[in-house]
C-alpha cells in the first residue's frame, strides 16, 4: 500500500487545516461551556463547507457529493477529528444509506441532504436496546398500505434538530437455526408527522455542543412508499452503514491522538520542574513515545480499512479492529497529557480537559470496545465452528 498523499488529497488536506485552524478551533471552548453552537455560527460553517466543496464529501458527484474514495475520506475525518463535533457536524457527511432512495425519495430526502436544505438522524439506538440492536422494540406494524409505529429511540445525534429521521424498527420475525430473530426495516420518517415527536436528549461530559434527540413514536402513521431499501432488510442497511462509522471514529480519534502529542510534546519540552523541562525525565518522555507509537500504529489500521473500503474487500474485522486500537489509543494517550501537564491539565482554559472527555466518547458510540472485540474474536473463531 502506498501511503504518500496525492496532490488532490494534499490540496484537500491543507484547505480543510486551514479551514479548521481558521473557522473552527477558535470557538471550541466557548460551544464547549455553553453546549451550544449559536445558529449563526453553525450556519456560517455550512455555508462556508457547501461552498469551499466540503460538504457531503462521501456521496457521490453525479447527486452532488464529493465523491471521495474511502482513504481521503479517512484523512478527511482525521482532520476535522482535531476539533469539536459540535462544530464539524454542520459540514454535514449524510448518511451512506440514503443511497439506497429510490423514485420520489432521491428528490425528497437524498438531494436536499446533499445539499443542505435538510438533514437526517440516524436512529437505531433505544433505551432498552443499545449493543443488542436486535433487541429493539420500536415496532411498525402493518395497516393496508400503511405501517403504525410504536416505541422510542434515544441517543440519537445531530448538531441540529433533524428534519427526518432513518428510522429503525421491527416489521416481522424470522426463523433460523439459533431460533427466531427480528426482521427490521428502515423508514424515512419526517418531522411533524402526527405521533413523532423530536425532544433534546440529556446533556453529555463528551462532545457537549453536539446533541442528541429522543424520538418518540406514538401510532404514528408511515406509507409504504417512505421504507428505505427493502421491508426487512433494514439491518442489513443499518450494517453496512456501521462498518465505515466505524472507521470514521478511528480516523477522528487519530486526529485527536495527533493534536494531543503536540500538546503534550510542546508541554514536556517547554514546563521545568527541578531545574530542566520535565520531557528529560523517562516518566513523562516514554508516554511521549508510547503515544507516537500507538498513533502511527492507530493510523495505519485506519488506513489499512479505508484501503481495503476502496478495493471493496473490507470484513468487519478490519472496521472492528481498527476503532477499538484508536479509540483506546486516544483513551490513554488524553490521559497521559492530562499526566504530563499536572493541574494545568485539568483547567477549562487549556483544551487539554476537553479532549480527554471527547476521547472517551470514542470507545462507546458506533460500538463499544467490548462489541469491537466481540466481532475480531468471531472472525477468528468461525472457521473452526462446526
Ligand atoms: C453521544 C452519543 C451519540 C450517539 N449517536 C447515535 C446515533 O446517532 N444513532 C444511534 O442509533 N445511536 C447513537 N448512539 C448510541 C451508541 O451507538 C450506543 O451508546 C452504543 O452502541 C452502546 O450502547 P449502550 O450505550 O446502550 O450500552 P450497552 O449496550 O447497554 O452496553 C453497556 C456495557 O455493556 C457492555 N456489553 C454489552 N453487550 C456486551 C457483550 N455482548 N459482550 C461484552 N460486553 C457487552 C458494553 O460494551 C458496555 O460496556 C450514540 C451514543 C452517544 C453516547
Amino acid at each position: 500500500m502506498d501511503y504518500s498523499l496525492t496532490a488532490e488529497q494534499d490540496m484537500i488536506l491543507r484547505s480543510l487545516r486551514a479551514f479548521r485552524e481558521q473557522e473552527l478551533e477558535p470557538y471550541e471552548a466557548e460551544v464547549d461551556r455553553s453546549g451550544e453552537v449559536p445558529q449563526e455560527l453553525g450556519e456560517r460553517i455550512k455555508a462556508r463547507a457547501l461552498e469551499m466543496g466540503f460538504y457531503a464529501p462521501n456521496l457521490p458527484e453525479s447527486i452532488g457529493g464529493g465523491g471521495l474514495d474511502y482513504k481521503t475520506l479517512a484523512l478527511f475525518e482525521r482532520e476535522l477529528g482535531k476539533t469539536s463535533y459540535g462544530l464539524h457536524g454542520y459540514i454535514h457527511r449524510p448518511s451512506e444509506i440514503l443511497m439506497a432512495c429510490e423514485g420520489e425519495q432521491v428528490d425528497n430526502y437524498l438531494k436536499p441532504c446533499v445539499s443542505g436544505e435538510k438533514k437526517e438522524v440516524f436512529a437505531l439506538t433505544e433505551p432498552g436496546a443499545g449493543s443488542d440492536i436486535l433487541s429493539m422494540a420500536t415496532k411498525a406494524a402493518r395497516d393496508g398500505e400503511d405501517f403504525v409505529i410504536n416505541g422510542s429511540k434515544h441517543f440519537i445525534s445531530s448538531p441540529v434538530e433533524p428534519d427526518f429521521a432513518i428510522l429503525f424498527a421491527w416489521t416481522g420475525v424470522q426463523q433460523t437455526a439459533r431460533g427466531e430473530r427480528k426482521l427490521v426495516t428502515a423508514f424515512l420518517v419526517d418531522r411533524g408527522t402526527p405521533g413523532f415527536e423530536i425532544k433534546r436528549g440529556p446533556r453529555c461530559a463528551a462532545q457537549r455542543a453536539y446533541h442528541t434527540w429522543q424520538l418518540f413514536f406514538d401510532r404514528c402513521r408511515v406509507h409504504q412508499s417512505q421504507i428505505l431499501g427493502e421491508e426487512g432488510q433494514g439491518f442489513e442497511l443499518a450494517d453496512k452503514w456501521l462498518k465505515m462509522g466505524r472507521v470514521w471514529v478511528a480516523a477522528a480519534a487519530c486526529g485527536k491522538l495527533e493534536r494531543l502529542l503536540e500538546l503534550a510534546t510542546r508541554y514536556a519540552a517547554e514546563r521545568r520542574q527541578f531545574g530542566q523541562p520535565i520531557g528529560k525525565f523517562q516518566g513523562t518522555s516514554f508516554k511521549l513515545a508510547d503515544m507516537a507509537t500507538d498513533l502511527q500504529a492507530a493510523d495505519l489500521l485506519v488506513m489499512h480499512a479505508a484501503d481495503k473500503a476502496d478495493q471493496g474487500i473490507m470484513q468487519p474485522e478490519d472496521a472492528a479492529k481498527a476503532k477499538l486500537f484508536a479509540s483506546e489509543a486516544v483513551g490513554r494517550a488524553a490521559d497521559n497529557t492530562v499526566q504530563i501537564y499536572g493541574g494545568m491539565g485539568l483547567m477549562e482554559e487549556l483544551p487539554v480537559e476537553r479532549l480527554w472527555r471527547d476521547a472517551r466518547l470514542d470507545r462507546i458510540w458506533d460500538g463499544t470496545s467490548e462489541i469491537q472485540r466481540h466481532i475480531i474474536s468471531r472472525s477468528l473463531l468461525r472457521p473452526y465452528e462446526s
